[in-house]
């Protein structure tokens, strides 16, 4: 099985993830009423007098996470009965991969209005333990469950040029990505279980599928896009078939009921919201800002692709090669990909968004 080495794009140029993750900033802020909800119902109950733990699942390196810190510190002065803010310790996590330091460079910008905050990198993989038994009280994750602790045991060549579990790949692939994720969600849920202390809450928000049957849509088209892509490459000959066939990324998009079952069976928590909403693939249109708002297609398909380019660059320059694949090719095909596939109205992502209370 291929080792891959899980990370975004580093940095801050024109391709890192700090500079493209508009589009994740965008689910965070669809959240925050269900964050805002969570937090007060905690904090109506006590006072957290001795300190309040929290920590960010899959931070990446980009100021989204420094922006949940934000409104989380914003959220808890507002419900604060005391006329002190507890001291608040949050820790950020992701894989040790993961540009740390860009994250890290970043902080004293927003630091300036976290009173009684302290801060610390946390790497490590959030599907094992990352802290003390009974020594958390709230986590947050955006967008990241849908990540795999590794690429499922005997995909490799049956998957073709699909590269995850899509509506054109065979039924035993979407079996093997099925058990992953029931394995690494039960492991998750049972690692926050033990950190988390009795009453606890966490707020997760992924990108997940409409349908029990995962062949009847055509769920995360942008990235089947990508794939073809990929197919137009190996027609160019400017890349192997075989190496295509051999790829394929550890993301799996579950649906609310199998999302729902696995947290029934592990048991550490109570479901308190599961709900869904949707997310187009270029939020830009519909941000309340001063970014000129006309329906361009192509333009859209090269905003898309920048974001797909920075969560997807490092696993293919894994596999097929720095050298090998010409990155700025390939996302201009995409571009063009995205462009052409986007009819009247923009397609759009399903954002599972769940809120959990350890039992
Ligand atoms: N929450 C951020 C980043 C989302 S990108 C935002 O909303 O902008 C997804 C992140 O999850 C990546 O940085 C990736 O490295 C991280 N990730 C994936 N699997 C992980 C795991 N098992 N443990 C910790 N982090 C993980």
């Amino acid at each position: 099985m291929e080792n891959f080495v899980m990370h975004m794009n580093s940095g801050d140029d024109a391709h890192s993830y700090a500079r493209n993750s508009g589009f994740q900033r965008f689910v965070i802020s669809k959240t925050w009423p269900v964050l805002d909800k969570t937090l007060k119902e905690m904090f109506d109950k006590t006072e957290f007098k001795s300190g309040f733990r929290m920590i960010d699942l899959g931070c990446a390196s980009g100021p989204n996470t420094l922006i949940v810190i934000s409104h989380i510190i914003d959220t808890i002065k507002s419900l604060c009965k005391c006329d002190q803010l507890p001291e608040i310790e949050v820790y950020l996590n992701d894989l040790p991969a993961n540009d740390f330091n860009n994250l890290f460079k970043m902080l004293p910008s927003f630091r300036r209005g976290w009173k009684n905050c302290f801060v610390f990198g946390l790497p490590g993989s959030f599907c094992e333990r990352l802290l003390p038994r009974n020594s958390l009280h709230f986590a947050y994750s955006n967008y990241c469950l849908q990540w795999l602790s590794q690429i499922p045991e005997g995909v490799e060549k049956i998957n073709k040029e699909n590269f995850f579990a899509t509506k054109t790949s065979p039924v035993e692939v979407f079996k093997s990505y099925e058990r992953q994720f029931q394995r690494d969600f039960s492991s998750f849920l049972m690692n926050r279980g033990e950190e988390m202390m009795i009453g606890g809450h966490m707020v997760l928000s992924f990108i997940g599928r409409s349908s029990i049957d995962f062949s009847s849509e055509d769920a995360c088209a942008s990235f089947r896009l990508l794939a073809e892509a990929l197919v137009d490459m190996v027609a160019e000959g400017l890349i192997n078939e075989e190496d295509l066939h051999l790829f394929n990324i550890p993301m799996y998009l579950p649906c609310l009921e199998e999302v729902e079952a696995i947290i029934k069976h592990e048991g550490s928590f109570n479901v308190k919201i599961l709900d869904s909403f949707e997310v187009p693939w270029d939020p830009n249109l519909y941000e309340d800002d001063d970014y000129e708002k006309v329906f361009d297609k192509y333009r859209s398909g090269i905003i898309i692709a920048s974001y797909i380019r920075a969560i997807m660059e490092p696993l293919l320059s894994n596999h097929f090669g720095n050298a090998t694949i010409d990155m700025n090719n390939l996302f201009e095909k995409h571009a063009q990909k995205l462009g052409d596939y986007i009819d009247e109205e923009m397609p759009s992502y399903l954002t599972l968004l769940i809120s959990l209370i350890r039992m």
